[in-house]
């Protein structure tokens, strides 16, 4: 029998330093821990000791040289985390933000985030503390491919697919993708998030982002309503945040924030134009890692050091990185009306600060759940390079909306309360761990 004390206690003893993943998997296992005690065969199997353990973490030197000639040392690390239901997948982080043990969260995550999807991939992920803001095209260049020199021995299209994360977009997947190929003399499907001329999928870029709109339009359906004439939050100003405006400009909604290191958009007039879209990937693309020139072009308001969590909204996206949202945060978006809140950047949402929706019957989705439309489409991607062929948007689209109403169904058969209330972290943890913990199972030890 496990007990849910002395098996945290252990896993702190054994990960020091590393509270993202400790809190990672306190969520999962809290979840978790009854069914596992009720099932024996788990409990033989030793599943929570077993799917808590990285299968293995690999660490490596990264040295590059800067347009000063000067020479620089990153770490870079892959986390391949679980591989029972089929190759490692998850993107790769560059951001100065990263250590082991936010790649073993990440990993954790992704492992049961991509058992929700359905598809046959495993939960890995990547990347390095190298930090690409305010550095030139040439250095992102020869960082990626010093990263990728190293990568390479240990990826492969059927044992190891990255992808991108939050500093590896379109540009950094090709340098990396261009310096495998030099070493490895093959076009395959070791990436995704290719461009579209070389093996990459439709859709994929806009994919985090719909997939969260797609998901939240099954969470107000269920409660018999829809996105139309919503007010919406959006936290961050990268990819995700770009396909989540996009999308719910479309399905009638009206996004009023983002926001960046410095501070937070406010535009009352809805960042709902085809201009204001690109306008983001631009930002994005400047590496300079700051929203405030947004406001000057618009006219809207820019409050220096802000989050987007104090607007009266109905639902809020937090889309910018773990522990973005804090308990205050929460509260002072309940206080003003919000309803829903689907976490879209990974573990976005601090713990306290879930329990806070959840205890309060505000619908929560996790990022396991909703922000996963972006892996479904790079496994689609995967499918498409190995038959060497390509889908149109509309079929990759089409499967990708059927991924994230069938997560949505798993998380509500799960997590269904007997009020009615849906506890979609629950839902959704239940979901993804029977799955591997299956899978692991069958397979033997
Ligand atoms: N980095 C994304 C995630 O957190 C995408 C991973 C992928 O496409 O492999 O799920």
């Amino acid at each position: 029998m496990y007990e849910l004390a002395s098996f945290m206690a252990g896993l702190e003893r054994r990960n020091p330093s590393q509270p993202e993943f400790i809190q990672a998997v306190r969520e999962v296992v809290g979840n978790v821990i009854d069914l596992v005690n009720e099932n024996p065969q788990y409990l033989d199997a030793r599943i929570l000791d077993r799917i808590c353990e990285p299968d293995r973490v690999i660490s490596f030197k990264v040295e590059w040289e800067d347009d000063g000639g000067h020479l620089n040392v990153n770490r870079g690390w892959r986390v391949q985390f679980n591989n029972a239901l089929g190759p490692y997948k998850g993107g790769l982080r560059f951001h100065s933000s990263v250590t082991e043990g936010s790649l073993k969260f990440l990993g954790f995550e992704q492992t049961f985030k991509n058992a929700l999807t359905g598809l046959p991939i495993g939960g890995g992920k990547g990347g390095s503390d190298f930090s690409p803001r305010g550095r030139s095209d040439a250095e992102i260049r020869r960082f990626c491919r010093a990263f990728m020199t190293e990568l390479q021995r240990y990826i492969g299209p059927d044992t190891d697919v990255p992808a991108g994360d939050i500093g590896v977009g379109a540009r950094e997947i090709g340098y990396l993708y261009g310096q495998y190929k030099k070493i490895r003399v093959e076009n395959t499907g070791v990436l995704t998030g290719k461009g579209p001329l070389w093996g990459g999928s439709l859709v994929r870029p806009e994919a985090t982002g719909y997939g969260t709109m797609y998901f939240a339009q099954e969470m107000l359906a269920r409660e018999g309503d829809s996105l139309e004439g919503k007010r919406v939050a959006v936290s961050g100003f990268g990819n995700v945040a770009w396909g989540a405006v996009v999308k719910a400009a479309e399905l009638g909604a009206k996004v009023v924030t983002i926001s960046g290191p410095d501070g937070c958009i406010i535009d009352e007039d809805g960042i709902s134009t085809p201009e204001k879209a690109a306008y983001m990937l631009q930002l994005r693309a400047s590496n300079n890692d700051v929203v405030k020139p947004y406001a000057q072009r618009f006219k809207a308001r820019f409050i220096p050091g802000g989050k987007p969590w104090q607007v009266p909204v109905d639902l809020a996206f937090p889309c910018a990185i773990q522990n973005e949202l804090t308990l205050q945060d929460a509260k002072d978006l309940v206080a003003g009306g919000c309803r829903h809140v689907i976490e879209t950047s990974n573990m976005g949402v601090c713990a306290d600060a879930a329990e806070y929706l959840i205890a309060n019957k505000i619908s929560f989705a996790p990022g396991k759940a909703a922000n996963a439309g972006g892996v479904a489409v790079s496994c689609l991607e995967m499918s498409q390079d190995a038959q060497h062929l390509y889908w149109s948007a509309d079929e990759v689209d089409g499967r990708l909306r059927n991924v994230m109403k069938g997560i949505h169904a798993s998380c509500v058969e799960h997590g269904r309360c007997d009020d009615g209330y849906v506890d979609y972290v629950k839902g959704a943890n239940i979901a993804g761990f029977c799955k591997v913990a299956d899978a692991m199972c069958q397979q033997g030890w």
